[in-house]
Formats: C-alpha cells, structure tokens, sequence
C-alpha cells in the first residue's frame, strides 16, 4: 500500500491503533498534545536526530532495525544520567515512494524495544520529506538524582560496562566485508551495530547505589566522550589501552587498525563513568546483579594532563582523531 492511498492521516492513525497507551498516559497520540501524569522526580529530556545519508543507509539498516536504534540510543542517554525512561515523541520526513508497511515496519522496532523498556509512544509529526529522517524526543525521570558529566574528581576510578568496538566493526563490515570472518561473528558484530544495547538497568543501579560520580554514554567514541566527561569535570584521564574490554567476535576478527575500532569507534552505547577508589568493593558486590561487564579502564589525572591512552609499556599512543565529530569529519561514514 501506497502512503498516497491512505495519506498522513489514514498513516497517523494506523500508528495509533497499533500503539498501546502506558503508565502514567491519560491521552496519548490523536489529540493536539500528549497529557501524562507528572513525576515526583525530577525530568530528563533528551531527543536524537537521525538522517538518512548520515546517520544510517537504508541498504544496509532495515526499517525494523532502525526503529530500534532510534529509540536505543535515546534510552541510553537517560541511561547515561542514572534516569528512567517513560515517553517518547517520533517525528518523521518520509519520501513519498515509501510503502505504508515500511513505516509499520519501523514501529515495529520502536514498539519491540519500548514495551520492554517500560516506554510510551505518546505523539509525534508527520511530513513528506526527500530523504527519510526521524527525530526522536524522550522524557525520563531520574528517581535517584541525575548523574551528570561533571562530577569527577582526580584519583577516580574510570569504568566502562560491555565491550568497545564492535558497532564500529560492524558498521564496517556492513560496509563492506574485508577479511575472512566466522558468519557467527559478523551476526553479532552488525547485530551490536543495528541494535544497539542500552545499559538502563546498569545506570539507574549505579545512580541508586551513588556509585557514579560522572556518567556518560559511549556514542562518538572512547576518547571523544571521555574527553567529554572530563572537560565538565575538569579534569584528564589516562586509559589502560589493554584493559579495555573487547568481545570474543572483536577479538576473533582479521582487521587492519584494530587498536582504532574500540578507542575511537563510536556507537556502542555503553556507559562510561568514574567511581571513588574507595566504592570498589561495593561495586564489586552489585556485578553480579548488574548481567554486564563492568571493566575498570584507567584513571582520572589532573586536567593538565589531558587524556593520555598508555599502551602495555606504559607509553603514550598517537591517536589520528578522538572520534566522531559532525561538522569535522572527513569520513562520511553512511553514504553509500
Ligand atoms: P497537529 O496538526 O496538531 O500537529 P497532527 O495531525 O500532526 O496534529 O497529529 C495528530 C496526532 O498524531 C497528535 O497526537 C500527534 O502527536 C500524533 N502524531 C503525528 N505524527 C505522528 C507520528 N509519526 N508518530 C506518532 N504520533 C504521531
Ligand atoms: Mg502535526
């Protein structure tokens, strides 16, 4: 079916129907505004824009897969600030050629991880557009306090949960396949790509446990963000480059640069925060209940320091650039 046959109202409310209201909505999507019942916890916003040509090809990222990811990488920036996710508002440019099942299909995905993350699609906006687009808002609340990127002190504990580097190796071989890999190795790696994992459990543990002094999730890459956390602290850091944690298919795989991938590859959506060196018992303890590597990367340093990665001999490693960056990237890393 044609988005032309059944228009931006016949598809709105096909995008209703298949939606199920949640906690704490008294109107969700049909009405000029959402109406929800208000937190006694302080609000989280946060919204992610995402562009085809930019941020995702549709040759390679199917419609289900994006609407996950849409949704996943907004999890975990609450996720990043110790919060809970509740509400969330799509909007969406559709090139007019796109079948209604392909925008169902993209729900589907939306729908899959939400209902499982406690998250209500409550609105959104719909328009014709050139190339697809989608603009993801979602409130949380932070039950515990947020976490922000600022509260780092020198002499803490820098952690990372999960493993660095696979998203970039499988937006690489998504790109295209290089090497001879084990099929079971190149599922998982464009799997952690596609549908990425964010850490909810792991930050909201952390904020209730005040176990996080600066969080922040992993999204243009390792040294980028903690470059990030540790301008808003004030602070540089020095990572263990071989303390980093890399999964067994990253391992496995016949790479070129493979010291880049987990250092400066972005999207993994992992979490990375630094802890008081006196809290690592306590968070030794809680590892267990958290279902997830949290693996202890480096240190925070004066900010004259900067940020240092220090291979096994204890020597400084160069590094081409921190990550990804907009506006000064050469590489356009979803063209086709
Ligand atoms: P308005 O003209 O007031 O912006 P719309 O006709 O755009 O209203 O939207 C009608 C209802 O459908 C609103 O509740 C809006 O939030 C919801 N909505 C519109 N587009 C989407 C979408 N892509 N996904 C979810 N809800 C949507
Ligand atoms: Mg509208």
């Amino acid at each position: 079916m044609n988005l032309r046959e059944i228009g931006e109202f016949g598809l709105i409310e096909r995008i209703k129907k298949s939606t199920s209201t949640g906690r704490g909505v008294v109107l969700g999507i049909g009405d000029d505004a959402a109406w929800v019942k208000a937190e006694k916890a302080p609000l989280l916003f946060t919204s992610d824009l995402l562009l085809e040509g930019v941020h995702f090809n549709l040759k390679w990222n199917p419609l289900f897969d994006l609407g996950y990811k849409t949704l996943a990488v907004n999890l975990s920036d609450i996720a990043a600030m110790g919060g809970i996710p509740d509400y969330l508002i799509m909007s969406l440019g559709i090139p007019i050629d796109f079948k209604v099942k392909d925008i169902e299909e993209f729900y589907r995905g939306i729908r899959s991880l939400a209902s499982r993350s406690g998250v209500s699609l409550v609105g959104g906006d719909t328009s014709a557009a050139n190339r697809f687009f989608v603009s993801a808002f979602l409130v949380g609340h932070a039950p515990f306090g947020p976490v922000s990127r600022s509260g780092a002190k020198v002499g803490d504990d820098l952690y990372v949960t999960g493993t660095l580097g696979d998203s970039s190796l499988g937006l690489d071989l998504l790109r295209k396949s290089r090497g001879r890999h084990r099929q079971t190795d190149v599922r998982f790696l464009t799997t952690r790509h596609r549908r990425p994992t964010a850490r909810l459990r792991v930050g909201t543990l952390l904020a209730k446990e005040k176990l996080a002094r600066a969080m922040i999730d992993v999204s243009d890459g390792l040294v980028q963000d903690l470059a990030h956390i540790c301008k808003a602290s004030g602070t540089g850091a020095i990572i263990w480059q071989d303390s980093i944690p890399l999964s067994r298919p990253f391992r496995r795989s016949p790479v070129p640069n493979r010291a880049c991938y987990p250092l400066m590859g972005g999207e993994d959506y992992e979490l990375l925060f630094f802890s008081r060196p006196r809290d690592r018992m306590r968070l030794q303890k809680i590892r267990k209940r958290l279902n997830v590597p949290v693996t202890r990367i480096g240190r925070c340093v004066p900010a004259g320091q900067g940020i240092k990665v220090l291979d096994g001999e204890g020597k400084p490693i160069k590094l081409p650039q921190p990550g990804y960056d907009h506006f000064k990237f050469k590489r356009r890393l979803y063209s086709a």
